[in-house]
């Protein structure tokens, strides 16, 4: 088996929610289209993704991503080194709300895949580092249905919470376009105007 898939089946068996099959399709098809220099991702999990979209990356490209669980940075490190992709994908360690106002680079896309109570949060300081012409999308903004339904537990209720008030400031905000699609557990793709 290749290696990517090893670390897809190990995520999977360890429940770690790494990006779905027909959603890596669609933010594939966009990555290809613009063959980004800079990627910024919240929420690295194992590296999954992160692994998966640099094969997208410009020739002199890189991605930036963010992780506060140890253990599974430990991981994440080693799948990257094992892909010999170190020169590529850069790991920040903590918490994405700490790490990324001391953060002042531009990218092209950011991919927004961490906790979901915390997305507006996310949201501004993506728009504050995104490129013209760059890309915020958002994995989970639909979250198994939960954010479109009246009834929300207890404990879905800070993420429910934070995606209605992430979707509201996307679609209310008039330097993008924003496109919601059903993949996965919906994903967010909001473009921004130059
Ligand atoms: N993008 C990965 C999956 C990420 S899962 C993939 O598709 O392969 C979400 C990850 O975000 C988890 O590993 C969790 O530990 C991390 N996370 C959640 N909130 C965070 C925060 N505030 N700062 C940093 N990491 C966070
Ligand atoms: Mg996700």
């Amino acid at each position: 088996m290749e290696i990517i898939e090893q670390i897809k089946q190990k995520a999977l068996e360890e429940h770690i929610p790494i990006i779905m099959d027909d959603t890596l399709q669609e933010v594939g098809k966009i990555l290809e289209k613009i063959k980004p220099t800079k990627i910024l991702e919240i929420g690295t999990a194992v590296g999954y993704s992160a692994i998966r979209f640099s094969k997208y990356l410009s020739e002199n490209g890189y991605i930036d991503t963010i992780e506060r669980d140890e253990e599974r940075i430990i991981e994440a490190k080693q799948n990257i080194k094992n892909l010999n992709l170190e020169s590529k994908i850069h790991i920040f360690e903590g918490d994405a709300v700490e790490i990324l106002p001391t953060l002042n680079d531009k990218y092209d896309v950011v991919f927004i895949d961490a906790a979901k109570g915390k997305y507006p949060i996310f949201l501004n300081e993506a728009l504050r580092m995104l490129a013209d012409g760059g890309i915020i999308i958002a994995d989970n903004v639909l979250y198994k249905g939960y954010v479109m339904s009246d009834y929300n537990k207890h404990k879905q209720r800070t993420a429910v919470r934070g995606l209605r008030e992430f979707l509201k400031n996307l679609q209310e905000n008039e330097n993008l376009s924003t496109e919601i699609l059903e993949v996965g557990d919906g994903l967010a793709i909001s473009k921004k105007k130059c």
